[in-house]
């Protein structure tokens, strides 16, 4: 609350990424509150990180959504499915800050339905090639690790979905279209552009053809997370309504004294 609030409303209007905010938030562990000791964490709980983000949310909702992407999709997906080599080389890092997470599923054609993306991973050798165009990725221009799901034809539906590792700066990986926000502005969401990006063949994230399953089983995860960011935000909705009604006086009085406004704050607590 002292570190991140007072720049919150800066951020939000400039667009500004917060790198500071999650390099001061690594240096406190929370990056590695969910994931385990042996992989650089501090093996928290799912309600732990909730609780963080929550917190977070209330000062920044910016940097809890950049959190909360990272680490809530990007880490735990590599800690769900990765294998020993994956977790050693990326959940390291990420567990200390010193690497950003993104999650790529949607498409410009697939965004509920993602039961057949149009980004295909065709195995080639000891690579997988990697053509196509994922949407509205958050942190996908900043990110130093990116969970990628492709297809590996055009007609195998959900079960020829597998999920990838692409890192930062792989030839034939590049960023497209940045889009601009409505609200919460200090996150960043992005285009990302496969043109024959090719990645060795030990970046596929479990098991091939299992990646429908990843993706929606990582969503259900982070999705609480959405949830525990929103409470935060209307929690500090509600701490600023009821501080701003203390102080504002109209009518010689302060306005909480006025009933109407006393039943908007109370459905705010416990609607
Ligand atoms: C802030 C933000 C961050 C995001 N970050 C990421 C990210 O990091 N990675 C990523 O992969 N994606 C990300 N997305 C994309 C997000 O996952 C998609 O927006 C979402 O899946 C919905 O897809 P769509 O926007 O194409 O909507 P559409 O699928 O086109 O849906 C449009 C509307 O139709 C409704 N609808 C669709 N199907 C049905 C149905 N069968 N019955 C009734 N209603 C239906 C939907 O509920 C919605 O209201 C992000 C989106 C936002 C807004």
């Amino acid at each position: 609350q002292r570190e991140l609030e007072p720049i919150a409303e800066r951020i939000d209007a400039d667009e500004e990424y917060p790198f500071d905010n999650i390099k001061k938030l690594a240096q406190l562990g929370i990056t590695g509150i969910t994931i385990p000791e042996e992989y650089g964490g501090s093996g928290g709980t799912h309600v732990d990180w909730c609780i963080a983000l929550e917190e977070i949310a209330r000062a920044c909702a910016a940097t809890a959504s950049i959190l909360d992407t990272s680490w809530g999709l990007c880490a735990h997906c590599i800690n769900a499915f990765g294998n020993e080599e994956q977790k050693k080389r990326l959940l390291v890092p990420l567990a200390k800050g010193e690497m950003i997470g993104a999650f790529g599923l949607t498409e410009p054609n697939h965004g509920s339905d993602i039961a057949q993306l149009d980004t295909l991973a065709v195995k080639d050798g000891d690579s997988y090639v990697l053509n196509g165009t994922k949407t509205f990725i958050s942190n996908g221009a900043q990110a130093d690790v990116l969970v990628i799901f492709a297809a590996k034809d055009k007609t195998s539906g959900y079960k020829g979905q597998s999920a990838f590792l692409v890192e930062k700066g792989t030839p034939g990986f590049s960023i497209g279209q940045k889009f601009h926000r409505l609200g919460i502005r200090g996150a960043h969401n992005a285009e990302l552009l496969f043109e024959d990006c090719r990645i060795p063949a030990e970046n596929l994230l479990g098991e091939e053809g299992r990646g429908f399953s990843i993706a929606l089983a990582t969503l259900d995860s982070a999705r609480i997370g959405v949830a525990a960011i929103a409470v935060g935000i209307a929690r500090a909705a509600l701490e600023a309504s009821i501080e701003h009604a203390k102080t504002r006086e109209q009518y010689g009085q302060a306005i909480a004294n006025f009933q109407a406004l006393q039943w908007m704050m109370a459905d705010m607590a416990t609607g």
